[in-house]
């Protein structure tokens, strides 16, 4: 009922999506044998939509010899490479500038649901790509993770976004945290699986509640994701167990935006000035997602003193549009709509700047 009224006409085919098997991907680990790995997706008719949109948006920008003798574009990347160009020449910097580097995901087409098979251990044991919704990616490309960067994630397991940071190779230091214990020791066990010792050693894994933050470290990292607890819109309409809009949790479910938004003010002050947050979540509410991002906004200028720059995101949507489906009506993030043919999300992503 809420939904209906919030996305309209397009609420049956988020429904429907939603009811339907989600689409995957699979996260190259660069820390195993990623060109074999890459290869054998390859043979798979997948192909990395990372490298993929990065390549439309530099052929346009450069016009690349290079990337013309590589290019066999399809009509409709053609297409959106021409509408990149136009939209190139009015934003000149800010198309292909801001990803995180050296991240390779592997997808389906659009309208493909073939499945990855699981992933393999190579000979010392680790694993070749790891499995997870594309658009839990997005959150970590916006985060734009630069070299000899600090790197907190917040709410960290089980572990498919920090996973995906350390394959940046730019984190100085990552400190994962999630506040149960449990879930925590799954993430341990899934770096164990993907990432060699001597490089989990730059990683650190704790506990605690992730609100106190502020107070533990302040003014301290430059990267921050607070990828926070949600009503996890997709999981909720297909799980009846422990359901967070059961009556029983109604509660939680209430004082949610309200955890939300101390999770991310905790995390605007972890950050340095200078630094940058993204906030994610995957759910389709509004009340979690734009509400949330601006209240915090609000507070943190109000009672912490601390001006936030909430940065444009939309060239991620032009960007990305060949791979997922966008709402377009978001006035300070962007969010991946399940849809039929690209069944990946709900993803919500904001990303904000602290002033200095
Ligand atoms: N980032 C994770 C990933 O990509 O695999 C998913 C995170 S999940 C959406 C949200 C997590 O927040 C849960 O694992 C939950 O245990 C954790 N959480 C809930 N309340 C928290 C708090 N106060 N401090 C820190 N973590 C919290």
């Amino acid at each position: 009922m809420n939904y209906s009224v919030q996305f309209g006409s397009v609420w049956p085919s988020i429904r429907v999506s939603l009811l339907s098997e989600q689409k995957y991907s699979a996260l190259v680990n660069n820390f195993s044998d990623a060109d074999r790995v890459s290869r054998e997706l390859e043979l798979l008719n997948a192909v990395d939509f990372v490298y993929e949109s990065q390549k439309a948006a530099r052929h346009v920008q450069w016009d690349s010899p290079v990337e013309r003798v590589r290019g066999e574009e399809t009509a409709s990347q053609k297409a959106h490479s021409e509408q990149l160009s136009v939209e190139q020449t009015q934003t000149p910097s800010s198309l292909s500038a801001s990803i995180s580097p050296n991240i390779k995901c592997y997808t389906f087409s659009k309208g493909d649901v073939s499945r990855f098979p699981p992933a393999r251990p190579d000979a010392s044991g680790i694993l070749g790509y790891y499995l997870l919704d594309a658009a839990s990616l997005l959150p970590v490309l916006a985060l734009n993770v630069q070299p000899g960067d600090l790197v907190l994630d917040l709410c960290a397991a089980p572990g498919g976004k920090t996973l995906a940071l350390l394959q940046t190779g730019c984190c100085r230091h990552l400190a994962a945290n999630d506040i149960s214990v449990s879930r925590s020791n799954r993430l341990r066990r899934v770096l164990c699986s993907y990432i060699p010792k001597d490089i989990s050693a730059d990683v650190r894994i704790t506990s605690w509640d992730g609100r106190n933050w502020g107070k533990l470290e302040g003014d301290t990292y430059n990267r921050v994701l607070v990828d926070v607890p949600c009503t996890t819109d997709r999981h909720s309409v297909m799980d009846e167990n422990n359901n967070i809009f059961s009556r029983m949790r109604l509660k939680e479910r209430q004082t949610l935006p309200m955890l939300q938004l101390q999770l991310l003010l905790a995390g605007l002050l972890a950050a340095r000035p200078g630094g940058e947050v993204v906030y994610s979540t995957c759910s389709l509410s509004q009340l979690q997602n734009e509400y949330v991002v601006e209240r915090a906004v609000e507070v943190a200028e109000t009672e912490y003193n601390i001006n936030v720059h909430v940065e444009d995101l939309s060239c991620f949507r032009r960007l990305f549009q060949d791979t997922f489906s966008f709402f377009a009506d978001c006035r300070l993030g962007e969010l991946v709509l399940p849809h039929l043919t690209a069944n990946f999300g709900p993803m919500y992503f904001c990303k904000l700047r602290r002033e200095q």
